[in-house]
């Protein structure tokens, strides 16, 4: 599931993206109105958190702009206190709205239920061969049978499902799932790897998750391949 953030306090945005990340979203980041309109406008999000007070555009401008052409989920984030932002916000066309400061955990279930209701397009369950990735519930499961998973190792399968098909390196899924520049005196990746092969691979008769030497890993069904 992808998430745009418009947040212009630099520490807020990246303590966002962090959470958001673990739980395994894959985020943008827009600093300012301007900035955050041109990717609302031009990319695909599930949802967008939107802060009010922005530099450039405001947040109301910035969604007014988009409900012309778009029905992105939006949260947006107002201060406190300021009823007349938060009715300002949900007229303009708002989905929800959360009063600064907020806790990451009530962020996470606004993000949830706004995503549930469902106005756009992109699927938010992905399937590989007989697994299957539930992204709002977070439920992984294969042929059926319900597989549990860390943050981390969700993170991990979801990003190896959105791009299936396609070699992630080392670095990249470090990178992505992480938040860290690859070190090759690490094997946090291979570690992960191997435990996400023994919960959904080895108990099952056929793998997806395959290991291509010297370049990466790949998710895929090769039975439909041929
Ligand atoms: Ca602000």
């Amino acid at each position: 599931m992808k998430i745009l953030i418009v947040e212009d306090e630099i520490k807020t945005a990246e303590y966002l993206r962090q959470g958001l990340t673990e739980q395994g979203y894959s985020i943008d980041l827009a600093f300012d109105g301007i900035d955050g309109q041109h990717q609302a406008l031009h990319h695909q999000y599930d949802v967008i958190v939107l802060d009010a007070m922005l530099p450039g555009k405001d947040g109301f401008a910035l969604l007014r702009a988009l409900r012309e052409k778009k029905d992105t989920p939006v949260l947006m984030l107002t201060a406190r206190d300021s009823t007349h932002d938060r009715v300002k916000g949900l007229q303009e066309g708002a989905d929800d709205y959360l009063v600064k400061p907020f806790s990451f955990n009530e962020l996470l279930a606004r993000i949830q239920a706004i995503a549930r209701r469902g106005r756009t397009q992109e699927s938010t369950l992905l399937r590989v061969g007989d697994l299957q990735i539930d992204l709002i519930s977070r439920r992984v499961s294969r042929a059926g049978q319900r597989i549990d998973l860390t943050a981390k190792e969700f993170a991990l399968i979801s990003l190896l499902a959105r791009r299936q098909g396609e070699i992630l390196s080392k670095t990249v899924i470090a990178e992505l799932v992480w938040d860290m520049n690859f070190d090759s005196n690490t094997n946090v990746v291979e570690v992960a790897i191997k435990r996400l092969r023994a919960k959904m691979d080895l108990p099952f008769s056929q793998n997806l998750l395959h290991t291509i030497r010297g370049m990466g890993y790949v998710l895929e069904d090769r039975s439909a391949v041929g």
